[in-house]
C-alpha cells in the first residue's frame, strides 16, 4: 500500500490515480526494479547453492527475482541428486 501525495488516503501501489481525490501519482521509484527472469533461473539451476543465497538475499526487495532463482535452484538441486543417485547406481552395477 502507498499513501496518496496530496490526501494522504491509502491505495494500491499500482494506482496511477488516487482513488479519493484523483490526483496523478508519479511512478514510485523507491521500488527496485522486479521481474521474473529467465536468466536468474537459469543461475539458480546452474549453481543451486548460489540460487539458494540469492534467494534469501532477494526476496525481500525483489521477489520475482527471487522466485526466479528460486525455482531454478530448486529444479537443479532436484536434478543433481538424480543424476547424483543415477551415477551411483551405474558404479554400484559395474
Ligand atoms: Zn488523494
Amino acid at each position: 500500500m502507498k499513501c496518496c501525495e496530496q490526501c494522504r488516503a491509502k491505495m494500491m501501489d499500482e494506482a496511477l490515480i488516487c482513488p479519493h481525490c484523483g490526483r496523478a501519482q508519479e511512478l514510485s521509484l523507491d521500488k527496485p526494479y522486479d521481474f521474473m527472469s529467465f536468466g536468474w533461473g537459469v543461475l539458480g539451476f546452474l549453481i543451486p547453492l548460489v540460487g539458494l543465497i540469492l534467494f534469501y538475499i532477494l526476496k525481500d526487495s525483489s521477489p520475482l527475482k527471487a522466485k526466479s532463482v528460486g525455482i531454478g535452484a530448486l529444479i537443479g538441486a532436484v536434478l543433481y541428486v538424480i543424476v547424483y543417485i543415477i551415477l551411483c547406481v551405474v558404479v554400484y552395477l559395474l
